[in-house]
């Protein structure tokens, strides 16, 4: 999948681990996620799931509850998608905002 930023940047999604890509749960899903990801856990301690279909079961509940989100490493702008799957465009108000605010944990320098 390919988007044309405002700025007229591709910001392409072909694979995984983009530094530019990120997924959004609301505070208000929050919890329920976390309470979704114990229900499976205790499942498969209880011996009532596998270890497999809990693993899919998680990504069930992640892929449910989240929305992904992109920065144009350009301009900086977020395309964050809303539940309708329509992007809306936030801009950075200063050039000292981060063009990598969607970095991974692990990946900031
Ligand atoms: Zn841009």
């Amino acid at each position: 999948m390919k988007m044309r930023c405002e700025c007229g940047e591709i910001i392409s999604d072909n694979t995984d681990y983009l530094p530019y890509k990120a997924f959004l749960i609301a505070d208000e899903d929050w919890f329920g996620v976390a309470d979704a990801i114990d229900e499976i856990t205790s499942e498969v301690a209880s011996g009532r799931t596998t270890i497999l279909a809990a693993e899919t079961a998680v990504r069930v509940v992640l892929n449910k509850k989240s929305r992904t989100m992109y920065q144009c490493s350009k301009c900086g702008r977020l395309l964050v998608a809303d539940w309708q799957h329509n992007r809306h465009i936030y801009a950075p108000i200063s050039d000292a905002d981060s063009r990598q605010i969607l970095r991974g944990h692990d990946k900031v320098s």
